[in-house]
């Protein structure tokens, strides 16, 4: 798979050092931050420290702030909707994105500490002596 843009790897919710491993082990519907500890493609750590997550808040207080302003804003300016109507339609379509928006969250909280590494891109063509270098440079 080639390289997908950062924005690709943190909306599909990607590994954000290889953009192919999941961050997430299960569907949303059986838990939201079911994550995997590592990547299962080149073995990034997913918490890099204990509470790593905290961060994400913030984080998910802005893309949720997002939501509600923009819902609300358009149903209000555009369609002329009542305050109290928009703020209903934005409240029951936020019980449906809030869980999304959490997963998101930390996607972008991880991927704002770690950045993409072209060393696990299967698709880059490699000389022969590519892997003997890799290999020494490991050690
Ligand atoms: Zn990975």
């Amino acid at each position: 798979m080639a390289k997908k843009s950062k924005v690709a790897a943190i909306v599909g919710m990607k590994c954000p050092r290889c953009h192919q491993g999941n961050m997430y082990s299960a569907p949303i519907s059986q838990g939201i931050y079911k994550m995997h500890k590592e990547c299962t493609v080149c073995k990034q750590p997913f918490e890099l420290e204990p509470g790593f997550y905290w961060g994400a808040m913030y984080v998910g207080y802005a893309l949720s702030g997002g939501y509600m302003l923009s819902t609300v804003g358009i149903l209000i300016l555009a369609l002329n909707w009542s305050v109290e109507g928009a703020f209903a339609v934005s409240i029951l379509g936020g019980l449906f994105i809030f869980p999304l928006i959490a997963r998101l969250a930390r996607a972008v909280w991880l991927h704002i500490y770690v950045g993409y590494d072209k060393k696990y891109d299967p698709t880059i063509n490699k000389l022969p002596l590519d892997n003997v270098t890799a290999a020494l440079e490991d050690k």
